[in-house]
């Protein structure tokens, strides 16, 4: 049974880390144009559901999720 709690515990810290790992690089943003502002596109991270907006050609390169301390 302690054997048990053991692998269920490394699970979810594995899982844990894997998501925080997926959210902070393979971020993939989509655009959205009807959230456009102006001179301002909006793109959306379909991995994270973040949103964002930039003025410079192309996605941003970061993620909106790194700016947040990572969930203990
Ligand atoms: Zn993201």
């Amino acid at each position: 049974m302690l054997i048990l709690a053991g692998v269920l515990i490394a699970f979810i810290l594995v899982a844990l880390y894997t998501r925080r790992h997926r959210a902070t690089r393979n971020c993939r943003w989509r655009k959205d144009a009807t959230g456009d502002k102006g001179n301002l596109r909006m793109y959306r991270c379909v991995t994270c559901g973040a949103e964002a907006f930039t003025a410079n050609p192309g996605p941003p390169d970061t993620c909106k999720s790194t700016l947040r301390p990572p969930p203990l």
